[in-house]
């Protein structure tokens, strides 16, 4: 082999391992990018998807909330109803929620309330008919128990 062909030979090899070199350098930086990429869709996919269970969870303790007050006002409209309810069963005087008989008359305090004949929801004021199922409204007598 003379002198200028292992030269030739030699500038080959390397332009050909630069070229190589310069073939994976842009492969790894490459897969990085892609490598990144991911990470960071997943990062946004994961964010995205606690901020929705933090709302979700939100809306599920807000209607929790709603239904309990709910609940509680309806728990006190109903005592306020069975209270008002306390009656003479002779007088038909108003008694209050202590008293068992009449002060006026000697005679029992029974309850008298308004429930629905159809499905049972307690009238809470005068209504003829029941605002739950349309059923007629009727007057019953109850002995206090206690
Ligand atoms: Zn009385
Ligand atoms: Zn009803």
């Amino acid at each position: 082999m003379g002198l200028f062909d292992s030269i030739k030979k030699g500038l080959s090899d390397l332009f050909g391992r630069v070229k190589d070199e310069a073939v994976d350098a842009a492969k790894d930086a490459a897969a990085e990018k892609a490598d990144e990429a991911v990470d960071a869709a997943k990062d946004a996919v994961a964010e995205k998807a606690d901020e929705a269970f933090d709302a979700a969870r939100e809306r599920l303790r807000e209607t929790q909330e709603t239904k309990k007050r709910e609940k509680e006002a309806a728990a006190e409209a109903e005592r306020r109803a069975r209270e008002a309810a306390r009656v003479c069963s002779q007088c038909g005087r108003h008694a209050a929620p202590t008293e068992k008989f009449c002060p006026d008359c000697g005679g029992k305090i029974v309850e008298k309330y308004r429930v629905c004949s159809k499905c049972g929801k307690q009238g809470t004021g005068d209504e003829k008919f029941c605002t739950e199922c349309g059923g007629e409204i009727v007057e019953k007598t109850e002995e206090i128990q206690s």
